[in-house]
């Protein structure tokens, strides 16, 4: 039987304001859909007092704003790029594209084509999320996409310099320096200014994935990408200090971000408890870390491995990782989850910043029905056929009259019936 040393506060769930995000966010859509660039400034300067006479920053702004860059810094943003390129591009190779002859004379193929123009959300209410240029921009030009829009929120009234910097290093086509859903919601529809993209990708916190989501359809978009939330499985061999340090290291994100550990062992799950209370105070991002531990914070202490990971399944979490004496146990257990991070010797924060793997991950229970941001989500797979043989284009085409009569298509069946006729050197009944 599991037994739960913390809940999540009752009420405080992360979807209770969602029918107003909701109702905000239809608003700022249909106003930009039809005032565009007036609406698009008129909610920038309400939401992010930013209103600056061009959003779009000139080959000349960015010259200087990359100069301004740390050299240490563009060092790392370069480091970081190409592990994620890398990482992007074995992916890449990992989807065939093929042409099969299934009959003689009859190939059938598939291939995957690139969107044409590509919206990179990259988040910077709270911090300036660098690393989401790497994530999002790196992995549509490794797709091929041929137009990568790349668009990022003033940081407190400043221009996010680092942010710029790994937008331009990474191949963006244009820098936007525009956030939230006025960012969203004129990437999709367009503007005077801005030409609209095909699809969206990137996170960002509720306002942002709910503008994503309200838009899809009319655009693509990679995946509900919301607030994020961190599980962490340990067993009686994990380090309750590790334990603490990492469920706080998500939880920094924002108040609305979830932190769950799962363990076997309750005295893990006490070491662990006190360890937060100990470090939060400390931590120089308490005002969010701290409502988000004691809203959303979980502890469950489990009686076996096999109620671990039934658990961690049914929360399908963005994060996983797992502090156990066999980590690697959990690739063959679990079903539900956005990435996991095995073992002691990695952590979320390696992949949110500079291991490789894509951080943009599913969040909301999504994990249930898809993965991350990867290089497959700017690639549409298509199919084509071609049948040269008239002994088989005759047995498809007597086949796809029949079967289209027993749907009672009969315009469908006459163009199998064109086809075996052709084929046979028959008269048309018709
Ligand atoms: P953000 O860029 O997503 O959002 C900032 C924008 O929100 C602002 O530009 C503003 O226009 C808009 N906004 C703020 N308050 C608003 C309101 N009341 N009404 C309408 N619009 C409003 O940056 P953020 O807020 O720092 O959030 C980043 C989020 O991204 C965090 O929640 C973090 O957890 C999440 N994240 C998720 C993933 C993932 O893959 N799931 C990865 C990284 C980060």
């Amino acid at each position: 039987m599991a037994t739960i040393l913390k809940h999540a506060v009752p009420g405080a769930e992360v979807t209770a304001s969602l029918d107003q995000v909701r109702e905000t966010v239809a608003g700022v859509i249909a106003d930009v859909r039809e005032r565009g660039d007036a609406a698009v400034r008129a909610y920038s300067e309400k939401f992010d007092r930013w209103s600056p006479e061009a959003f779009r920053l000139s080959a000349g702004e960015i010259e200087k704003i990359v100069a301004s860059v740390p050299r240490q810094v563009i060092d790392d943003i370069r480091f970081v790029q190409d592990q994620v390129r890398s990482f992007a591009r074995h992916q890449l190779d990992s989807m065939g594209e093929f042409e099969v002859e299934t009959l003689p004379g009859v190939r059938l193929g598939q291939k995957h084509i690139p969107v044409r123009a590509a919206g990179a959300y990259i988040p910077g209410g709270r911090y300036p999320l660098t690393a989401s240029a790497h994530m999002t921009i790196v992995t549509a030009k490794v797709a091929g996409v041929p137009r990568v829009v790349a668009c990022t929120p003033p940081i407190h009234g400043e221009i996010p310099a680092a942010t710029v910097a790994a937008a331009h290093l990474a191949g963006a086509d244009e820098i936007w320096l525009l956030g939230g859903v006025q960012a969203v919601a004129a990437m999709a529809v367009g503007t005077d200014t801005m030409e609209p993209v095909n699809l969206i990708a990137g996170p960002g916190n509720a306002y942002v994935a709910e503008a994503k989501r309200q838009l899809f359809g009319e655009i693509g978009i990679d995946l509900f990408a919301g607030p994020t939330e961190i599980l962490v499985l340990a067993d009686s061999a994990a380090d309750p200090f590790v334990c603490a340090v990492d469920l706080l290291s998500q939880a920094e994100h924002g108040p609305d971000s979830p932190a769950v550990l799962i363990t076997t062992s309750r005295e893990i799950a006490e070491k662990t408890l006190a360890e937060v209370e100990r470090l939060l105070p400390g931590m120089p991002t308490r005002d969010f870390a701290g409502p988000a531990w004691r809203d959303h914070g979980q502890v469950h202490v489990v009686d076996s491995l096999d109620e671990l990971y039934a658990l961690a399944d049914a929360f399908a979490f963005e994060h996983v990782e797992v502090l156990t004496a066999e980590p690697r146990e959990a690739l063959r257990r679990m079903t539900q989850y956005g990435a996991l991070f095995l073992g002691e010797g990695t952590c979320v924060s390696f992949g949110d910043k500079v291991i490789g793997t894509n951080h943009v991950l599913p969040t909301r229970g999504a994990a249930r029905y898809t993965g991350g941001l990867w290089v497959g989500k700017y690639l549409k797979t298509v199919t084509y056929q071609e049948v040269t043989d008239t002994g088989s284009g005759a047995l498809l085409g007597r086949l796809c009259g029949r079967a289209s009569r027993v749907e009672l298509f009969e315009g469908h069946a006459r163009s199998g019936d064109v086809r075996a006729a052709k084929a046979a050197g028959d008269e048309l009944p018709w």
